[in-house]
């Protein structure tokens, strides 16, 4: 009988997901006994044309990392899906955009522009910047597209199912590959191998639901308390509106949850939901100290939106063609 075939890809992405893929440890050999592994480029040397010249359907399982950046992110998000049986949106980038997204909080050509021009250690007085086309004698060169938006896995194809984090934890990965060797695939659109509830329920910091802050502090400027939730120690901390499924990895070792899980189950818009949970441990009704307190945060938007942003009701801000 023929093993199943799988396949990796990383579209705008750090890198982080394919090393989250050999996380699952010991377990890659049983998985490399029991699989075909027919596409891996950060692995292995196959060609998109290999990918093309497969039959649709073909390869059976697709864990697909990274956000929608470029026209070749999704010109591959677009060939693997219909190579592929079961698409999985893998990490938080091709989940809701991820890091990769937070360019949508500036334009294309804001960006272009900073990054070929405006950087200190930059030279480029003639302000040459990528072309998608050029000519050499030998013929025309072609770069991929910048896009102005990041788009998440889903907003150009069809996604069979989403496993969250940054990256997702080795169990996770696991979960996913054990259900589809063994046939036992939950429904179509669910969340794979992460919790129902959010990381404060299997944070183990103690919490005093009636305690509220005054103000916000940066990690650096104060030395909390290890055994006391962090925020309402004043650290900013997004365990309140993200979903659980890390075991709480971050505040278990004193960090603050920065939700790479991504909202909760029932929330679309996981920023609006840390801003209305936050509103509940501020120790103030009046708009103006309000606004005072929120002030000491830095960057709200790349905070609350550090993750999901191309996922969310706001998901970018004003467009080149806005602008233009
Ligand atoms: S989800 Fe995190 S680890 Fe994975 S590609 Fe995106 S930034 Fe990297
Ligand atoms: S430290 Fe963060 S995750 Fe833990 S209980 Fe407090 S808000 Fe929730
Ligand atoms: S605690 Fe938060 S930031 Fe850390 S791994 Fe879990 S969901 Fe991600």
């Amino acid at each position: 009988m023929s093993k199943p075939k799988v396949a990796f890809y990383w579209a705008a992405s750090c890198g982080g997901c394919e090393i989250a893929v050999l996380d699952i440890g010991d377990r890659i050999l049983p998985l490399s006994e029991a699989v075909d592994i027919v596409f891996w480029p950060c692995a292995m040397d196959i060609k998109y044309d290999d990918v093309r010249a497969m039959e649709d359907n073909e390869i059976d399982l697709c864990l697909f990392n990274g956000a929608i950046r470029t026209s070749e992110n999704e010109e591959m998000a677009k060939l693997l899906r219909k190579k592929s049986k079961i698409l999985v949106a893998y990490g938080s980038c091709a989940n809701e955009g991820g890091i990769p997204a937070l360019a949508n909080l500036k334009t294309r050509k804001e960006i272009l522009e900073r990054t070929y021009i405006e950087i200190p250690s930059v030279d480029n007085p003639d302000r040459i910047f990528p072309q998608t086309e050029f000519e050499v004698p030998e013929g025309t060169l072609e770069l991929p597209e910048l896009y102005d938006t990041v788009y998440t896995l889903d907003q150009v194809v069809d996604v069979d199912y989403y496993v969250p984090g940054c990256p997702p934890v080795a169990d996770q990965t696991w979960a996913v590959l054990t259900a589809v060797l063994e046939g036992n695939l939950p429904e179509k659109g669910s969340v794979v191998g992460a919790g129902t509830k959010i990381v404060c329920d299997d944070c183990p910091l103690e919490r005093d639901e009636e305690k509220k802050i005054s103000g916000f502090f940066r990690p650096h400027e104060i030395i909390p308390d290890p055994d006391k939730c962090l925020l309402e120690q004043g650290i900013y901390c997004a365990g309140i509106g993200t979903r659980a499924g890390c075991e709480a990895l971050c505040p278990t070792v004193g960090m603050p949850c920065r939700g790479c899980y991504g909202p909760p189950p029932g929330v679309f818009d996981q920023g609006a939901k840390i801003v209305s949970a936050l509103g509940s441990v501020i120790d103030s009704e009046d708009p103006e100290e309000v606004n005072r307190i929120m002030d000491q945060i830095p960057c709200p938007a790349g905070l609350f939106y550090r993750f999901g942003l191309a996922n969310s009701i706001l998901r970018r801000t004003t467009t080149d063609d806005y602008k233009d």
